[in-house]
């Protein structure tokens, strides 16, 4: 089954935050991330509930940032709370507790290092074995998510299988548990031109 959605942007980042982070349950210590850029500043955050976020994130689009959300639930391995523990890299890949989603990033450039254009991506999309999760156009490219029925905490498996799609791909390896993706409903800033993104589908089997 496929679902339309409303192009409204600010319906697309409840989406995508809804797709990747609405089948975890968070315990007590654990929560979401998100980050922004803009120019050479870059911060990331927790977050745990939903509309806080959406806020926030309107906040940080009205300031002009590049917005990404993060593949991996947040926990500090000391007991503290991420963003605010003190740790010296509180936002490393051993702040991550579980992984939401695979993911591939399909980006268009000149072949071999990326797909001629989104739709030819899109048809790539389309030969593999199974159905993503949702399809987001992120400006430059396609990004691909498949979400885990339950967040895997395996994280080396999560690398296995990453290298898996990105072979499959021919597209750069998401290999990092701590990585994030941009937005849906967000405006992508790089290279100067301000470019829409948005939930391209969202796959429902
Ligand atoms: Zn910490």
């Amino acid at each position: 089954m496929t679902t339309r959605l409303s192009g409204d942007p600010a319906d697309q980042r409840r989406c995508h935050a809804i797709l990747l982070t609405g089948h975890t349950d968070l315990a007590a210590n654990e929560s979401f991330e998100w980050m922004t850029i803009k120019g050479d500043t870059t911060v990331r955050r927790a977050w745990r509930d939903l509309d806080e976020f959406l806020e926030k994130v309107d906040q940080a689009i009205l300031e002009g940032c590049n917005v990404y959300i993060g593949l991996g639930v947040r926990r500090c391995p000391n007991g503290g709370v991420v963003g605010r523990c003190g740790c010296k890299h509180a936002f490393d890949r051993e702040h991550v507790s579980r992984v939401m989603a695979a993911a591939a990033d399909l980006d268009v450039k000149p072949p071999p290092k990326g797909f001629p254009s989104k739709a030819m991506a899109y048809d790539a999309v389309k030969t593999a074995r199974r159905s993503p999760s949702f399809i987001v156009d992120s400006g430059g490219g396609l990004q691909v998510y498949w979400a885990f029925e339950e967040p895997l905490a395996d994280l080396a498996r999560f690398t296995n299988i990453q290298r898996g799609i990105a072979k499959f791909f021919g597209s750069d390896p998401i290999i990092d548990p701590s990585r994030v993706l941009r937005l849906a409903g967000t405006v992508n800033h790089k290279d100067g031109k301000p470019r829409p993104t948005k939930i391209l589908k969202v796959v429902v089997e």
